[in-house]
């Protein structure tokens, strides 16, 4: 019988258009998956204890899918070089097949077990339409603007989904090898018990397939409408699939292309430009990732160095409330109460409550990032970090730093019925709509809801001249 090959699964966590698992499927060779708990990452400034919760869970659906094909998803725990090694001892693997991971703490980490293991270790690049060093300039060099990023990006050739969903084979060997099970939070050593969504890959088609069906023709409005289905907190005008995309249960390629057929189907101009925003958010996703591929310092500091002598103010109280979502504006509130219930909040809430830490309070982005880090199931440093530094005006923009949102204004627009608010602020549901955004205005306001911890009209005056003075020092050293 042929040597076995071992198909490393990281981010990759599924069996449909998952390019290396079908190159190492294609070998022909039994082909042994495993999934490595990494202490490192366990233990590392990134991570996150509800992104464990719904890592597992995802684990649970893998397995259970290749179990279905008489497989099994072999468990580690331990320094992914060390069972690499271990497991290519025991089991005489030809060669492994890996997705590549584009932080870097990733990228180091695969060289080292490249240059390590002495069997081949097959890369490829699955996770992104166009991997970093695809997208180039005419000078060949990469780009650090959005706008013409994106005009490139939509130029160039794109490949097309390998199968069909739910048509990949796994050749499974007789392997007689240790399983050990899946291991709990607990058995990792943390606790919690989170709520997390349904995992798997046929989740994630059949939420695709639902926003398809349903809402990307109304994405370009639905998707900052901060309010969800009463019934479903998941469902709103977005697609919900940034979770499903932190762990590969989804391939970008599958993505793009429905939403290209999508376009096809648009009945109105509406509906197009709709469809070219989506796809347009998914050209972010892309985006951020070739920036911290290649400007890894964004991971430790501004993309901009000339924000390094900004004066972020040290106010404990103040992070804390923020965290707490005690601010005393309901609408950034609701946002930091959702992150902590959901592990999940839609983009323009994230912005919000990223503004007012950032701008109203003048924190720097950097605990926000954090903090978001611990909670978002979808937490990824290069979308995270490249949200927060957009948000704060530190990072690709040319010119940003007068962006400070208002937290009532974008409340009244954004959640005009008071739905979003009173969701997830149970102590604001009796405030009568006129007061819903700025409680404080009420001849007497809940006792138990905070007054605002900021003014806004000040606190925007102070950012803009902390952003102004950092610029000017720029200026006068250059
Ligand atoms: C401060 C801040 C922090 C963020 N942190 C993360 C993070 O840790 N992980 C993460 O995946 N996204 C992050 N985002 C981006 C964005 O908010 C989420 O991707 C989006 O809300 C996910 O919901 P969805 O899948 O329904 O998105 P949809 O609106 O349905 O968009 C589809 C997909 O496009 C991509 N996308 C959408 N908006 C953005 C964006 N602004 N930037 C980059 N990609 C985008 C995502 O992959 C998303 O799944 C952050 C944004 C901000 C402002």
């Amino acid at each position: 019988m042929a040597a076995p090959v071992i198909h490393w699964f990281r981010r990759d966590l599924r069996l449909t258009d998952n390019l290396a698992l079908d190159a190492a499927a294609r070998t022909g060779a039994p082909v042994i998956p495993v999934f490595i708990f990494d202490p490192a990452i366990l233990r590392g400034r990134y991570f996150g204890v509800p992104r464990l919760a719904w890592l597992i869970k995802t684990l649970a659906a893998l397995d259970a899918r290749l179990r279905r094909q008489g497989a099994r998803l072999l468990i580690r725990q331990g320094s992914p070089r060390r069972v690499l090694a271990e497991l290519a001892a025991q089991t005489g693997a030809a060669a492994v097949y890996l997705n590549r991971d584009y932080t870097p703490y990733a990228l180091r980490r695969d060289e080292d077990i490249k240059r390590m293991l002495n069997i081949p270790v097959y890369v490829f690049d699955d996770g992104l339409l166009h991997p970093p060093g695809a997208v180039l300039k005419p000078d060949q060099t990469p780009f650090a603007v959005f706008t013409p990023f994106k005009k490139k990006w939509l130029t160039l050739n794109k490949t097309l989904p390998v199968g069909q969903p739910g048509d990949c084979f796994i050749p499974a060997g007789g392997l007689s090898l240790p399983f050990d099970d899946l291991p709990t939070l607990a058995a990792l050593g943390f606790d919690g018990n989170f709520k997390t969504p349904e995992a798997g890959e046929e989740a994630a088609q059949r939420r695709l397939y639902d926003f398809l069906a349903r809402r990307i023709h109304n994405y370009q409005t639905g998707r900052d409408r901060l309010a969800s289905d009463p019934d479903d907190d998941t469902r709103g005008g977005w697609s919900f699939l940034s979770p499903y995309f932190r762990f590969g249960l989804i391939s970008p390629r599958q993505v793009y292309w429905a939403a290209r057929e999508a376009y096809r189907e648009a009945g109105t101009p509406e509906a197009r430009r709709s469809v070219e925003q989506y796809i347009g958010e998914l050209i972010w996703r892309e985006f951020y990732a070739h920036i911290l591929h290649f400007h890894p310092h964004a991971l430790d500091g501004n993309f901009r160095p000339e924000y390094d002598v900004l004066q972020w103010r040290d106010e404990p109280n103040d992070l804390q409330a923020w965290t707490e979502g005690r601010t005393g504006y309901p609408v950034v509130d609701a946002a930091m109460r959702q992150l902590q219930h959901m592990g999940w909040m839609p983009n323009r809430a994230r912005m919000i409550a990223a503004s007012f830490l950032t701008k109203d309070l003048l924190i720097n982005w950097q605990a926000g990032e954090r903090f978001f880090m611990q909670w978002l199931i979808d937490g990824d440093p290069a979308q995270n970090n490249g949200g927060w530094q957009w948000t704060a005006g530190t990072g690709t923009d040319a010119q940003p730093y007068f962006r400070v949102f208002n937290p009532v204004s974008q409340s009244q627009k954004f959640d005009p019925d008071g739905a979003y608010i009173r969701r997830w602020l149970p102590e604001l549901r009796g405030v009568p709509l006129p007061f819903i955004h700025a409680p404080w205005t009420m001849d007497s306001p809940p006792r138990d809801y905070p007054p605002p911890i900021a003014d806004h009209a000040f606190a925007r005056e102070r950012a803009l001249a902390a952003f102004g003075a950092a610029r000017q020092n720029q200026g006068d050293a250059s």
